[in-house]
């Protein structure tokens, strides 16, 4: 619609890719009107969208350290204002006819105990609350907590609409564990997942590098072993962030995965 897309839509429909995540656009383009222009175009294309993921004003994954700072509704100075956002990405997403919203909470403290983490419980139940009243769930993208966390803040948020976009690149760049392991673990709640690449980083507080799927560290067998043996039906949504031709690297992505899934 404005920023949403990283390729154009006539690309998506040359690729024959049936799905899409849409990036929410920003606030004044979130309107009735564009929203059924946007999905007359889609519904002709025959593409659906599945995932609408929110982002917000100000967040910036510049490197590790400050992704904290600025991601998500992690930063008390921008949560309220974040978190009545959120809920407005989901009424546009409604809109849209989509019935899930996914987000990168941010960098949620690993110690229960602690205020901060109170306070992003809280602010959760608020948007998966709302998002219930509409019939939507809410996906949180996994990489800026270990698996063992995503699991225990999710039982503790205790709401049954609440799943996790399971992304592997994210375990690797963000070197919150082996992304196999943690898919076994997530399992049971993940919904959606994101097909991206990357290798980890030897310097501390540095970014790993996102790369073509397939040229990473993700063991991309075992991991199709374990979505098969988890009996996991997902969508799996080809995600590539950095620059580059993503148009080919997409094509060249499918080539690789498709004969993955039939081991
Ligand atoms: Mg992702």
């Amino acid at each position: 619609i404005d920023a949403g897309l990283g390729v154009r839509l006539d690309i998506v429909r040359e690729l024959v890719v049936p799905t899409i995540h849409l990036h929410a656009p920003r606030q004044e383009t979130r309107t009735k009107g564009n929203a059924e222009q946007f999905l007359a175009k889609l519904n002709e294309m025959r593409i659906e969208i599945t995932v609408v993921f929110g982002g917000f004003e100000g967040e910036s994954y510049a490197d590790i350290p400050t992704t904290p700072r600025s991601v998500g509704h992690v930063p008390p100075e921008t949560r309220a204002a974040r978190t009545q956002e959120m809920k407005e990405i989901a009424d546009f997403a409604r809109l849209l006819g989509v019935d899930v919203v996914a987000l990168h909470l941010g960098f949620v403290p690993h110690d229960a105990s602690d205020p901060l983490y109170r306070d992003v419980l809280a602010v959760t139940r608020d948007v998966c609350d709302h998002c219930k009243g509409q019939k939507q769930a809410l996906h949180l993208e996994t990489g800026q907590e270990s698996a063992d966390s995503l699991l225990q803040f999710i039982a503790h948020v205790e709401r049954d609409n609440l799943f996790i976009n399971f992304d592997p690149a994210n375990m690797i760049l963000y070197a919150m564990g082996d992304p196999v392991a943690a898919l076994r673990l997530l399992a049971a709640r993940i919904v959606q997942i994101h097909i991206k690449d990357a290798v980890a980083s030897r310097a501390a507080g540095r970014w790993g590098k996102e790369v073509a799927v397939g040229t990473g560290d993700v063991d991309w067998r075992a991991f199709f072993e374990a979505l098969r043996h988890a009996r996991l039906s997902c969508d799996l949504m080809i995600e590539r962030e950095a620059s580059g031709d993503p148009v080919d690297e997409i094509r060249q992505t499918v080539a690789r995965v498709e004969p993955l899934l039939d081991v």
